[in-house]
């Protein structure tokens, strides 16, 4: 699970990260409102930034035309007009495609006057199966072009999960990015607390980019001017706080749908869709379909005691998909019952009309019954007697 911006610099501030003063508004009137705030505190300048699960955001272009998901403005009345213009707008960055993002939501912000741009990130060195803390003078960039250009640049620090991030190692990393004096101390702080976010709240990811040395007053100080944060949906349960952040705007819909129903699903770009049971089955699934020459519309995972009512929710949300030309059903039944998935399917096919080919491997426990349910149903499939043989089947019922 992903979140926006402004929530990603809420909890990193809970972790004594220093982020600009801000808030999120929803309409023009608020963010105006806000505005006026952060300038009667005492901010000369304030930025508008448009809250989407995307970055790029800077030099993304909206579809009416308007240049740019960030605004640095120097009143109230600009902030509104800006925010009038981005908010129910479609954004266009690098990457949300070519389709965008409505902005539904603004963060108001402090704007600060910007020395040095900095990237500093968290994540999981896969290859170790440690942390990695990452940090590079290039801030402000995409890292990917960083790390194959000038992959110097970038340097790392491996923690060990054990005893967690050494003071000794924040210093480091901050000393590597030029700080001197008391900003490496201040640097070291800022990396422990977006190092303590990232652990604390099992998120896959933090990043910060850029992190900023900005001057207010004569002084020098580093902020996280931009958060994103990613969590793992298998430990969102420890997080209720997280999981309410929760923003369905930003997902793709039959991905909804299908959490709804606790099915793990998927979308992918082929042709062919599939409704398996167990996530290993599934993958295997995918890769029969490919060696065979077909190309997979989803992963779907029914899980191993899937109700009626939710493989006849996976089937409906399967179909949902425009790109499906034909449906491969490969259940093994272990624990599963096959009958259940025999009568959840009819029922499925029977509501939605279906008028695609669909192909059905059926092995394990209770197989008789389901295929019993399934030739007295009167529905037209084609049945696999093997993995092999069923996805044989539907490539070529979907090239034909
Ligand atoms: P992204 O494009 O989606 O990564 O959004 P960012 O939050 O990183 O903002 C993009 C760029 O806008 C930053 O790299 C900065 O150069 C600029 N920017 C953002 N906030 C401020 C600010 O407070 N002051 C100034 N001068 N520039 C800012
Ligand atoms: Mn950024």
């Amino acid at each position: 699970m992903n979140v926006h911006e402004f929530q990603a610099k809420q909890l990193l501030a809970q972790h004594g990260v220093a982020v600009p003063a801000g808030e999120m508004c929803d309409n023009p009137e608020s963010a105006r409102t806000a505005a006026e705030k952060l300038i009667a505190s005492g901010h000369s300048r304030v930025v508008v930034k448009s809250q989407i699960h995307a970055g790029g955001r800077g030099k993304g272009v909206f579809k009416s035309g308007l240049q740019g998901g960030v605004k640095v403005c120097s009143n109230p009345e600009e902030v509104f007009v800006n925010a009038r213009a981005m908010l129910g707008q479609t954004l266009v960055t690098k990457q949300t495609g070519p389709e965008g993002r409505v902005v539904n939501k603004l963060l108001i912000e402090a704007a600060s006057s910007i020395k040095k741009e900095f990237y500093l990130a968290v994540l999981l060195d896969r290859a170790v199966s440690r942390p990695i803390v990452m940090a590079s003078t290039e801030g402000g960039m995409d890292i990917e072009e960083v790390a194959a250009r000038t992959p110097e640049k970038i340097v790392k620090e491996s923690i060990d999960p054990a005893v967690g991030m050494m003071p000794y190692q924040a210093r480091k990393l901050a000393a590597a990015l030029g700080l001197k004096g008391e900003l490496i101390a201040a640097g070291a702080k800022l990396t422990l607390g977006v190092y303590r976010t990232w652990w604390e709240l099992d998120a896959t990811l933090v990043e910060i980019n850029p992190l900023c040395l900005v001057e207010a007053g004569g002084k020098e100080s580093l902020i996280a001017l931009d958060g994103k944060i990613g969590f793992d949906d298998n430990a969102l349960y420890r997080h209720k706080d997280i999981q309410a952040m929760r923003d369905l705007n930003e997902e793709a819909p039959l991905e909804i749908e299908a959490s709804n129903y606790q099915l793990n699903y998927i979308k992918l770009d082929g042709n062919i869709a599939c409704l398996v049971n167990g996530a290993g089955l599934a993958m295997a699934t995918m890769d029969i379909i490919q060696h065979f020459g077909g190309s997979p519309a989803n992963f779907l995972d029914v899980g191993g005691g899937a109700s009626e009512e939710q493989v006849a929710a996976a089937f409906k949300i399967i179909m949902q998909d425009p790109n499906v030309k034909g449906i491969l059903v490969n259940i093994f039944g272990g624990i599963m019952d096959c009958n259940v998935i025999a009568t959840g399917i009819v029922a499925a096919v029977r509501e939605t009309g279906l008028n695609l080919p669909l192909v059905v491997r059926l092995e394990g426990n209770n197989v008789v019954a389901g295929q019993k349910t399934l030739a007295e149903s009167g529905l037209t499939l084609i049945t696999g007697d093997s993995m092999a043989d069923a996805a044989r089947k539907v490539v070529k019922a979907v090239t034909a």
